[in-house]
């Protein structure tokens, strides 16, 4: 059999902050040739059961996924969990908690941007939330295009929903070690996401890749919708010096915003370890 290249292991659905259905997703990742799935709802693994019948039902391999908001030298990280299982206790708790919180961080938020006369923000966010204990700055962001506050999303994070806007609320999340942990626990493997993403000082990334290799982190996103073509090399240089795999996915959110369509980015680059060869056990 030949090799899987189109793997596309980072993408989100109404069970996070996507407009599709995981049913919708795998149809359309398979449509683009998708090989091997994972969908990676922030902090839920509520979509696996299905979005496994969903890849089953369209003859494409499947893994299971999360994508876990963790709070790292005061940066929110994110951390892609793959193969775990979906209905590990200990996981499912530790996502619980970190989902615990939103709701209260979405009020300041919206009190944030009453302050500047943007009213009703919470709920204008919470009519977009498919999930209630999932209320993301997506939401608001849909919300502030709706209203003709921004043209787009990307436009409304810039001014006012990332550090210093209104906006924003400083929020703490899980830890480093807390989330790797209830990954391996469960079964899986752990994936640094997007890395170019958070602009950590070159001493704070190295700290950052150390510390998740201790923990008994496996990966690091090579090729991802988030990243330049310069910073493909620079993180498949990366993978190879902490020993890390690689990965690969869009990190597709909705046909109308998303820059990156699903199964479209490059192949990983070769002398990488793909992460799913070290998950094929767990592939389904
Ligand atoms: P939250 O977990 O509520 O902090 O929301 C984080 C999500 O917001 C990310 O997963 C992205 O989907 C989205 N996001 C973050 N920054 C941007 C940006 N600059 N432009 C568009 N979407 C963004
Ligand atoms: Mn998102
Ligand atoms: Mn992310
Ligand atoms: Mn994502």
């Amino acid at each position: 059999m030949n090799p899987i290249q189109n793997a596309d292991l980072h993408c989100h659905s109404t069970v996070s902050d996507g407009t599709l259905t995981p049913e919708a997703l795998a149809e359309r990742a398979r449509a683009h040739g998708v090989e091997l799935w994972a969908l990676t709802d922030h902090d839920e693994i509520g979509g696996q059961h299905r979005a496994l019948a969903a890849a089953k039902a369209c003859g494409m391999g499947f893994l299971t996924g999360t994508e876990i908001s963790i709070t790292y030298i005061g940066k929110t990280v994110h951390i892609v969990g793959l193969g775990v299982d979906p209905d590990d206790a200990t996981l499912i708790a530790g996502l619980r908690r970190t989902r615990g919180g939103r709701d209260l961080r979405a009020m300041e938020m919206s009190d944030g941007l009453a302050k500047i006369g943007i009213h009703g923000a919470y709920e204008g966010a919470l009519k977009y939330a498919g999930n209630p204990e999932l209320i993301s700055r997506t939401h608001f962001a849909r919300f502030l295009v709706e209203s003709g506050a921004c043209r787009d999303t990307t436009e409304v994070f810039r001014k006012y929903l990332t550090e210093g806007k209104p906006g924003f609320v400083e929020h703490r999340w899980a830890t480093l070690k807390d989330a790797v942990q209830w990954i391996n626990g469960a079964g899986g493997m752990a994936v640094i996401a997007h890395p170019a993403r958070y602009k950590f000082t070159p001493n704070e990334e190295f700290a950052l890749f150390t510390e998740f290799k201790a923990h008994g982190g496996k990966g690091v996103e090579v090729i991802t919708g988030s990243h330049s073509v310069p910073e493909y090399s620079v993180y498949a240089d990366t993978a190879r010096e902490f020993g890390l795999a690689a990965s690969r996915g869009s990190d597709f959110h909705s046909p109308d915003e998303s820059h990156t369509e699903l199964g479209t980015l490059p192949f990983l680059p070769a002398n990488l370890t793909p992460i799913w060869d070290l998950l094929a056990s767990r592939i389904q």
